[in-house]
């Protein structure tokens, strides 16, 4: 696909950062400006925060994404992998059921965000991630599966195994996605007349000395109450030094045997990056000038989870989408500029507050520096996102499936 005139900008990855950077590209210029393509491998954009009741069942799955073509009117949308990215050549390969292409662009926006980091516990690659709609299907059918076998198993060794359920990672994903996980087991475990609520085990593996360390102190003590409340042994200070055959070691030479063990234990770089010949971190993020114009190579730009963007104070802005959705429309407005020859903006942004829900009506937060505990942090939360979600189809099926789910048990049948 040749580039021509007008400008091409190619927008690489449909999250946060792509979708909502086409959007206003879209709502800013014209075709006769400039033409879009935006590539992903997915065909929807996923509301990440949704994604822990999409894996309970609360949400059916396909509530939790909304389809990237509805969400765009005139960019060129390609479902397809990007393999490589030619920065001199200005083109960029992509592997699609039909094969390889290259897509030539004038303007690239890496938008390709970031991969669960296993490189931090030796045997990572053993454990269930939660990042993607697969991870959360594949985290409840594996759920199921253990009650499902430990409802009819004798020998008790095989038995604590199945229901010991293990999160590595006190964060805001490991936090949310363990408040959900033991509600969702809570209401599967009457199907199962021989599993008894003794018999299940939670166990939450925190390396820092609280729970997210994304809010503050006394709200990750917050947390942990609920959760230990909840049966969740929480371990602070402990950094699991391997997983290997089902078995976390902690550095006390205790270990834990479970069949199930998430990773949530932060966000590693896309593998896309590392052979890209421009500036990056430490953490191997694309370092931009607050503009997110790379420094190198002025025709491309990096926002959200792969970009390393400065806050005024020189220190990069944390990977949250709310973060990530504000870059877009900046990055947007700075290309447009570029290209009529105008001023470009620094992205300065004061987060308006961060939330967590915990499950069974229960979260906390801060908004605009208010402390929000309990139910109203928890129905803050849930009402933010039903806003923030595509589409009013979307947020009709999403209020059904919470609405249903406030009268009936979850459902236990596997989605394979
Ligand atoms: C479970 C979970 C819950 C979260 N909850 C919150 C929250 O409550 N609040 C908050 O602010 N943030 C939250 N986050 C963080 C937030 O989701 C990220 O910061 C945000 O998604 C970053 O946006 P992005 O566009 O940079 O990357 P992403 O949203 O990750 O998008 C990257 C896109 O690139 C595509 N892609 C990657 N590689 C390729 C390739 N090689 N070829 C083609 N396409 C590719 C991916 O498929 C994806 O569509 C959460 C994250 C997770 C995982």
């Amino acid at each position: 696909v040749p580039s021509q005139n007008p400008q091409r900008i190619l927008i690489l990855g449909g999250g946060f950062g792509g979708v909502y950077c086409a959007r206003a590209l879209e709502r800013h210029s014209n075709s006769t400006e400039n033409q879009i393509i935006l590539v992903s491998r997915d065909n929807y954009f996923i509301m990440t925060p949704l994604l822990f009741e999409a894996g309970s069942g609360v949400l059916d799955p396909r509530h939790a994404v909304s389809p990237i073509r509805r969400m765009l009117r005139r960019t060129v949308f390609i479902l397809a992998a990007v393999e490589s990215i030619d920065v001199e050549t200005k083109s960029v390969a992509v592997r699609s059921p039909q094969g390889m292409r290259n897509i030539e662009f004038d303007q690239l926006v890496l938008a390709i965000g970031g991969i669960t980091n296993t490189s931090l516990i030796p045997g990572s690659h053993d454990a269930f991630q939660f990042k993607t709609l697969r991870d959360a299907i594949d985290l409840r059918n594996n759920c199921i599966q253990m009650f499902e076998e430990a409802d009819t198993e004798t020998d008790p060794e095989r038995r604590k195994r199945m229901l010991t359920f293990v999160i590595i990672g006190g964060g805001l994903v490991g936090i949310e996605l363990q408040g959900e996980l033991t509600e969702f087991i809570e209401n599967i475990r009457p199907t199962y007349p021989r599993v008894k609520k003794e018999d299940i085990r939670f166990e939450l593996i925190e390396g820092g000395k609280r729970l997210v360390p994304e809010l503050d102190e006394d709200m990750g003590d917050y947390a942990a109450k609920i959760l230990a409340r909840r049966g969740v042994n929480v371990r602070l200070n402990t950094r699991a030094s391997k997983i290997e055959n089902g078995t976390v070691y902690l550095p006390s030479g205790e270990t834990i045997a479970a069949n199930t063990i998430v990773l949530a234990a932060g966000v590693a770089p896309n593998p896309l990056l590392a052979n890209l010949p421009v500036e990056k971190d430490k953490h191997g993020r694309v370092i931009v000038e607050p503009t997110m114009r790379s420094k190198s190579h002025p025709y491309i730009w990096a926002l959200g989870d792969c970009a390393s963007i400065p806050d005024p104070e020189g220190k990069p802005y944390p990977q949250l989408a709310q973060h990530a959705l504000r870059e877009a429309k900046v990055l947007a407005h700075n290309i447009l500029a570029v290209t009529k020859n105008e001023p470009l903006k620094p992205f300065i942004y004061k987060s308006k507050g961060t939330l967590a829900a915990l499950g069974r009506y229960r979260g906390v937060g801060k908004v605009n520096e208010f402390k929000v505990y309990g139910f109203l942090a928890w129905w803050v939360w849930r009402t933010y996102y039903l806003l923030q979600m595509p589409g009013f189809s979307r947020k009709l099926r999403i209020v059904i499936d919470w609405t249903v789910a406030l009268f009936f048990k979850n459902d236990v049948t596997e989605l394979k």
